[in-house]
């Protein structure tokens, strides 16, 4: 007999998007769980993802501070040196960088900015 399945769909909340997540549980209890994770989480797909970036987007400065971990939001993580975005290790274009590597309070700035062709180009 095959084992029963919880199916779980999370809709795109962009405008007119039709992305959707579909996530497979196995158990009612890790359904439920999902459903209460979930419930004050909206779903954006990349492309409507806050940090999503189009031809008009302004520039971006982001920094990401080495530091120790917040034991109130990890409770069960080892103390060590973290990175603000959540991991030991953290990567972009062109760079990454263990956390264990930098001092406590050592940080890494990321400027982002859009040069758009001042030509038309596409032809
Ligand atoms: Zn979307």
């Amino acid at each position: 007999m095959a084992k029963r399945e919880y199916h779980l769909t999370r809709h795109c909340v962009g405008e007119g998007c039709h992305d959707v997540q579909i996530y497979t549980y196995h158990t009612q209890k890790d359904y439920h769980d999902a459903l209460r994770r979930y419930a004050n989480q909206p779903y954006h797909c990349p492309r409507h993802e806050p940090e999503n970036l189009q031809p008009n987007s302004p520039p971006r400065h982001i920094i990401i501070t080495c530091e120790h971990p917040d034991a109130k939001l990890f409770p069960n993580i080892q103390d060590g040196h973290y990175w603000s975005d959540g991991s030991g290790f953290t990567f972009g274009p062109g760079f990454n960088a263990e956390a264990e590597d930098f001092p406590i309070g050592a940080k890494i700035h990321i400027d982002i900015s859009i040069e758009l062709p001042s030509v038309d180009t596409e032809h």
